[in-house]
């Protein structure tokens, strides 16, 4: 994933929306979609949710954070 600067903190990882930083987002708890090439970020509870039968995890949940530079 190109990441550029312009493009604020990053995007949804289901609806593409554009997630500013300072905004609230969502990610998932399991460890696999935090690390490595791809981050999974989404802009809502809903878009967790729609991400959860193409990942097949068996316990995950929604963890709210706000968009920050690391
Ligand atoms: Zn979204
Ligand atoms: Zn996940």
């Amino acid at each position: 994933m190109i990441q550029d600067p312009q493009a604020g903190f990053g995007k949804c990882s289901m609806c593409r929306r554009k997630i500013e930083l300072g905004q609230k987002y969502f990610r998932c708890s399991v460890t696999a979609c935090n690390t490595g090439r791809v981050k999974l970020l989404f802009c809502t509870v809903a878009c967790w949710d729609a991400h959860l039968p193409t990942a097949r995890h068996r316990n995950a949940a929604a963890v709210e954070d706000v968009a920050k530079r690391e």
